[in-house]
């Protein structure tokens, strides 16, 4: 039997590195990147960028043809929990969302020649992708709903349809749409994906959609979220990623590794906003004694710890189902720490707020822009209840009617059926009486 949840030595000495790595050179960027822009941001992240890859560390996720090191879940677990604590980290490790996501995909079900045009582009950071599939007019929690159709036109397709929500839309060279082919066909085998590149005619990208995280109207910025409509854009049949029909299954291969990473990455922002909690709590006085000496924050601090603790192993545990059953294996755990990640991470940021009273409330702390980060986490990548859902459908599957709907556990009929079977017992006692 084995049961161990030690770190191999060689990892360890990568994750001291990376985690020393992104607070000494990357944190200290955090607080003017949207001032550098686009083009400021490269260059700042170029010499990073060539560190990481000295270290062996760059697009982890790929396999090691593609340049990356084929690591299973765990260790990219592990390495996401370190770049989560700054939104830009990712970006020096090239495996950036949804670039990640897109450069899998297209590893996983792109031909020899897409792979040339698209992802070695891509992962050489020559080229930026999005990923479009939800839109305005059909709930994505249900993406088998979806509207924007492909029809075959000659050797080639057409598509029409309007998304929302499609991150780095108007930043990326190309976008990953998902598109309905097959109405007939059984839910599941009704939509394709296809390369699209940003400047096919047709192809409007109207704007970033303001957001909790960017209140104010901007458009082109890394991280903007982009309204898209693509009317008759005629792209050619080498434009279909992987097979028709193939669109969710694709989907959910991307989906169930990139929600662990998420989930990691959740858990380093919680960890930041912890620490920021902690640390509040060393200083502030108030009505007599420091917050550290009140019970209400000594209870935030322990029940951060629990959450967190249990969400990490939740999580981990969920990467290694994956690496060592599958993707199929892993679906219920995955579900099962995307909404309780979500949760952590909003509750921990919450209360570390709390903690700073105004100053939390302030920009002059991160905390709050990590609260608008958190309320999201509950809605992309499937809205909390839509796991839920999932979580409870399996277990429930393991469940049937008790016979005549008396529960299994009703203590008068166990009671009865014991007397029964162990009458002999029982007469002997009343016997010595
Ligand atoms: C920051 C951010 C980035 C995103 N990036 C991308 C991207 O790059 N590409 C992309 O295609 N999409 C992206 N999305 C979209 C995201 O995936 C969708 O918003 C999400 O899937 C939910 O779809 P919807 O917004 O249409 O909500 P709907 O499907 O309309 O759902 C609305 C609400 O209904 C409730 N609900 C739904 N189903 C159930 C159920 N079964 N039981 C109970 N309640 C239910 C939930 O509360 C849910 O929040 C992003 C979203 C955000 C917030």
């Amino acid at each position: 039997m084995s049961w161990d949840f030690s770190t191999d030595h060689d990892y360890q000495e990568q994750l001291d590195w990376m985690r020393e790595f992104v607070r000494a050179e990357i944190w200290p960027l955090e607080s003017i990147w949207h001032e550098l822009g686009l083009d400021g941001l490269k260059a700042a992240m170029a010499p990073l960028q060539e560190q990481v890859k000295a270290r062996g560390l760059w697009a982890t996720h790929l396999p090691p043809e593609l340049g990356g090191q084929g690591m299973g879940q765990v260790k990219l677990g592990l390495m996401h929990e370190i770049l989560g604590t700054s939104p830009i980290a990712p970006l020096a490790f090239g495996n950036a969302a949804p670039d990640s996501g897109n450069s899998e995909i297209l590893a996983m079900a792109g031909t020899p020649e897409q792979k040339d045009r698209w992802l070695h582009p891509l992962l050489a950071g020559d080229l930026r992708s999005a990923f479009s599939m939800t839109e305005p007019n059909s709930p994505g929690s249900d993406p088998t709903q979806l509207r924007t159709r492909a029809v075959r036109d000659g050797d080639g397709w057409v598509i029409d349809g309007l998304k929302w929500f499609t991150s780095n839309g108007s930043i990326a060279d190309f976008l990953i749409v998902m598109a309905v082919t097959s109405p007939e066909a059984r839910p599941s085998q009704r939509a394709s994906m296809f390369i699209v590149p940003v400047d096919t005619p047709g192809v409007e990208i109207v704007r970033d959609v303001p957001t909790m995280e960017h209140p104010a109207e901007h458009f082109g910025g890394y991280g903007g979220h982009s309204e898209v409509v693509y009317e008759g854009v005629r792209v050619p049949g080498e434009a279909l990623l992987g097979a028709e029909g193939e669109g969710f299954v694709l989907a959910q291969q991307r989906l169930g590794p990139g929600r662990i990473h998420h989930c990691m990455r959740w858990l380093g922002v919680a960890r930041r906003a912890f620490d920021m909690m902690c640390e509040r709590a060393t200083y502030r006085q108030a009505h007599g004694s420091l917050l550290a000496q009140k019970q209400t924050v000594q209870n935030w601090i322990a029940d951060s710890a629990a959450e967190m603790q249990a969400a990490r192993l939740m999580t981990l545990h969920a990467a290694w189902v994956m690496d060592t059953e599958g993707h199929r294996a892993a679906r219920t755990d995955v579900a099962l720490i995307k909404f309780y990640g979500a949760k952590v991470l909003h509750d921990v940021v919450d209360r570390a707020v709390q903690a700073h009273g105004s100053l939390g409330y302030s920009t002059d702390l991160p905390l709050e822009q990590m609260y608008r980060f958190a309320r999201a986490a509950r809605i992309y990548d499937g809205p909390d209840e839509v796991h839920r859902q999932s979580v409870a459908r399996h277990i429930l599957a393991g469940y049937s009617p008790p016979i005549d709907e008396v529960p299994s556990e009703h203590l008068p009929t166990r009671r009865e059926q014991a007397r029964e079977r162990f009458a002999h017992l029982l007469e002997a006692v009343t016997a010595n009486d």
